[in-house]
C-alpha cells in the first residue's frame, strides 16, 4: 500500500465568501474569485495530511446562499461520506455561517465530522486568515474526537457547536463566539482539544417540501403593528419574533400576535444575543406568561435566526408536533 492510499480522505467543498475573495485590481472591492483548488494551492501544509477531493459548489457572498442550495450541499457531503470520505470541510462566508451550520447540523445524519470555516480577511489582503482557518478545519476534521459531533464551526482556532455559534463582530478577527456556553474546543498546535465528550444528537428528516416561508421580525421600541397585522394575508407559514429581553413584546404587539398565532406557529426568542427566554417569570401583557397563554412558543436558548431555520425545516417535513421538544433541548 502506498503512503498516498493509506491517507484518510477528506472532502472539501467551497461556497465562496471572504475566504475566497480577491480584488480584481488595486483599490477595488474584493469579490469571490478563488475556487476550491486555488484555496488549497495556497496551503502546502495540507500535503501529507490527507487525500483531498475538492469541489467548488458555488462562489458567492454568503448573504446569497439559500436553503435549497444548502440542501444540495448536504447531498454532496453525504455522497462524499458514502464514497469513503472520513470528514467533510466546507468553506463559506462568515456572514451567514452560523445559520448554514445550524441548518446542516439539523440534517447531518453521519458520524463523520462536517467542519465549516471561513475568513475575516480576504485572500488578497495582508494577514489573510483563510489559510490558517482552513488548515485548522482540516485538522479538526481528521481528529477521531470530532466524530459524532455533527456540524462544527472552526475559526480563529476555536471550535464551536452549530447550535451556539454566532458572529458577534462585523470586522474583527475574533468575530465568532458561542454566547453563554463558550466554544466546545480549541485547536492547540494543530490538535483538537474538546472540553466535553460528544453528546447524543438528533437529526431531522429531509424536508419533503421547500416552499414554506417563515418570517423573522424584531421587536423594537415604539414599533407599529402594520406588518404584523398584514402577515396572515401574506402567505407566510410561520413567524419568529426576536423579542425584548427574556422574550417580550409591547402590548399592541401582544394583542396582534394573539391573532397571528391563529394562522401560523409563532416562536418568541430573545433579541439580546445571549441567554434563554423566560417561561414563568413575567406576568405583564406582552410578557412570556401572557404570550404562551395566547398560544406562542418560547425559544429558550435558540437565537431568533436559528429558530427560523428550525421552524422552516419542521414545517417542511410536517413535523411541527416536535417543535416544543426541539425548543426544550
Ligand atoms: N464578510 C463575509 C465573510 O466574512 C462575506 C460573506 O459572508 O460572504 O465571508
Amino acid at each position: 500500500m502506498t503512503q498516498e492510499t493509506a491517507l484518510p480522505r477528506v472532502a472539501i467543498g467551497s461556497l465562496g465568501g471572504t475566504v475566497s475573495m480577491q480584488a480584481a485590481a488595486p483599490g477595488q472591492g474584493v469579490t469571490p474569485k478563488l475556487d476550491c483548488d486555488a484555496m488549497l494551492a495556497a496551503l502546502p501544509q495540507l500535503v501529507g495530511l490527507a487525500q483531498f477531493s475538492t469541489a467548488t459548489l458555488c462562489l458567492v457572498p454568503s448573504a446569497s446562499l439559500d436553503f435549497t442550495g444548502l440542501l444540495e450541499v448536504l447531498a454532496w457531503a453525504k455522497a462524499q461520506v458514502g464514497q469513503g470520505a472520513q470528514a467533510v470541510v466546507l468553506t463559506q462566508g462568515t456572514d451567514t455561517l452560523e445559520e448554514a451550520a445550524y441548518f446542516l447540523d439539523l440534517l447531518w445524519p453521519c458520524d463523520a465530522p462536517m467542519i465549516m470555516t471561513g475568513a475575516m480577511r480576504a485572500a488578497s489582503h495582508p494577514g489573510a486568515d483563510g489559510p490558517a482557518n482552513l488548515l485548522a478545519a482540516v485538522r479538526v476534521a481528521l481528529s477521531e474526537n470530532s466524530r459524532g459531533r455533527g456540524v462544527l464551526a472552526v475559526i480563529n482556532d476555536q471550535i464551536h457547536e452549530a447550535k451556539a455559534v454566532r458572529k458577534t463582530a462585523s470586522l474583527a478577527m475574533a468575530a465568532f463566539e458561542s454566547p453563554g456556553s463558550g466554544p466546545i474546543g480549541q485547536v492547540v498546535e494543530g490538535c483538537a482539544h474538546y472540553r466535553q465528550v460528544a453528546s447524543r444528537r438528533r437529526v431531522l428528516p429531509l424536508p419533503q417540501r421547500t416552499s414554506q416561508r417563515v418570517v423573522l421580525l424584531e421587536a423594537c421600541l415604539d414599533a407599529d403593528t402594520t406588518l404584523l397585522q398584514a402577515l396572515p394575508g401574506l402567505g407566510y407559514d410561520g413567524l419568529v419574533v426576536a423579542g425584548f429581553g427574556a422574550g417580550h413584546v409591547s402590548e399592541p404587539w401582544a394583542d396582534t400576535l394573539a391573532d397571528v398565532v391563529g394562522h401560523m406557529p409563532v416562536i418568541v426568542a430573545t433579541r439580546t444575543g445571549s441567554g434563554s427566554t423566560a417561561r414563568a417569570t413575567y406576568g405583564f401583557v406582552g410578557g412570556e406568561i401572557d404570550l404562551q397563554a395566547k398560544g406562542m412558543r418560547m425559544a429558550g436558548v435558540l437565537c431568533p435566526r436559528k429558530c427560523r431555520i428550525l421552524l422552516w425545516l419542521l414545517l417542511g417535513s410536517s413535523a411541527l408536533t416536535e417543535l416544543d421538544d426541539w425548543l426544550a433541548h
